[in-house]
């Protein structure tokens, strides 16, 4: 469905059961709904202008556009009732500002990746990527059918924000490298740009990981500051010309299997709103996260055709024996890692009672599959 079409089929609904509800009420309640059609010169309603700061830089492929593109979709979907104004990374505060800047509402809604923010609350981390955790679409299941919105919300309560998923990558690329990963002790040493859990599995592995945003990352690489970094896939690193800066392109991203990125917003702005547009933009979110994957899916083959063929990039497989060998150090790292606070546990307990029913689902349907069309 296109999204015009979906906004035309939300509209209708909400229209639907504004209507509802108002022949509901007028059995008992005459007065209100009797009197539209002759009071008949309608209040334009009130325009309500929020602004959402971004970890992005201003228009980035894919995470950019994406924010933009769910700002666009309020605005169509509320009839120009909500207008959101988009402020790329360092226009109005930093990238990794935004948290704060949302919850002492300075902007209304904040778009980024929830792992940016283990240093406020560590649990936050499980809602953007976990190593060898869930994929995009196990994700959503998490969140939407499995409880995991319900945590998140929790999470987010005490800094007066309300999460949402606002979009994913799809499994990620394991990032640029200047040498050869052929065992874990390749990693020893190796200072890597790396968020979230996958930071922490790297400093298991003796690395060093470090947190930047996407655009401090390019001249960071080239510089030497760092010696590695993952960013998303080809499709985004593209866009930061990262090949310039690094020979080997490796995959798969053990470390994020379908990130999440989120769009949270200031909960008193939020409660603010009437009940239709705190619909509007709940929905809104939700055809955000679903279109970002569709344009990541729908854009990343070609880019890794141009950074290979036109490039020369030399794209590598992590050998099984590495992968096998983070896997155990993933486990090990993350169940440490939610044992450090009782949120954290919490959130962990429900995000793996729900892997192990992927894997299981998964392994007779999606991953049967895969493999049954490569054999
Ligand atoms: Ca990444």
């Amino acid at each position: 469905m296109k999204r015009r079409e979906i906004v035309k089929v939300l509209g209708l609904g909400v229209a639907a059961a504004g209507l509802a509800a108002c022949t509901e009420e007028k059995k008992t309640v005459a007065a209100d709904c009797a009197q539209p059609a002759a009071s008949a010169a309608p209040e334009k309603p009130e325009t309500i202008e929020w602004k959402m700061v971004t970890t992005w830089p201003k228009n980035f492929p894919g995470l950019g556009t994406g924010a933009n593109d769910l700002a666009d979709l309020i605005d169509k979907m509320s009839g120009g009732r909500i207008k959101v104004k988009v402020y790329g990374a360092k226009e109005l505060v930093g990238a990794l500002e935004i948290f704060d800047a949302v919850s002492r509402g300075t902007a209304e809604m904040g778009h980024g990746a929830a792992y940016y923010w283990k240093g406020k609350t560590r649990a936050a981390q499980f809602f953007a990527a976990v190593p060898f955790g869930l994929t995009a679409q196990e994700m959503n299941s998490w969140l939407y059918h499995g409880g995991g919105m319900e945590l998140w919300e929790e999470v987010y309560a005490e800094f007066g924000l309300i999460p949402g998923a606002a979009g994913n990558t799809g499994v990620q690329m394991g990032g640029w490298f200047n040498r050869e990963i052929n065992g874990v002790e390749d990693l020893k040493g190796l200072k890597m740009r790396m968020p979230g859990l996958g930071g922490e599995v790297l400093k298991r592995a003796g690395g060093t990981p470090v947190l930047l945003p996407g655009g401090e990352i390019f001249t960071s690489l080239q510089s030497g500051a760092i010696d590695a970094t993952e960013w998303v896939g080809p499709y985004n690193d593209l866009a930061f010309g990262l090949y310039k800066a690094a020979k080997y392109y490796y995959y798969p991203g053990w470390h994020e299997p379908g990130t999440t990125l989120e769009c949270f917003i200031n909960k008193e702005a939020f409660e603010k709103l009437p009940a239709d547009l705190q619909v509007i933009v709940r929905n809104a979110l939700r055809v955000a996260n679903q279109d970002m994957l569709a344009d990541f899916t729908a854009k990343n083959n070609e880019a890794l055709q141009q950074l290979v063929n036109e490039h020369g990039v030399e794209l590598r497989q992590f050998p099984d024996d590495v992968l096998k060998q983070i896997r155990a150090l993933s486990d090990e790292v993350v169940a440490e890692e939610a044992a450090k606070d009782p949120m954290s546990q919490k959130v962990f307990e429900s995000f793996v009672k729900f892997r192990e029913q992927a894997i299981k689902w998964h392994a007779v349907s999606e991953q049967s599959y895969l493999n049954a069309r490569t054999l």
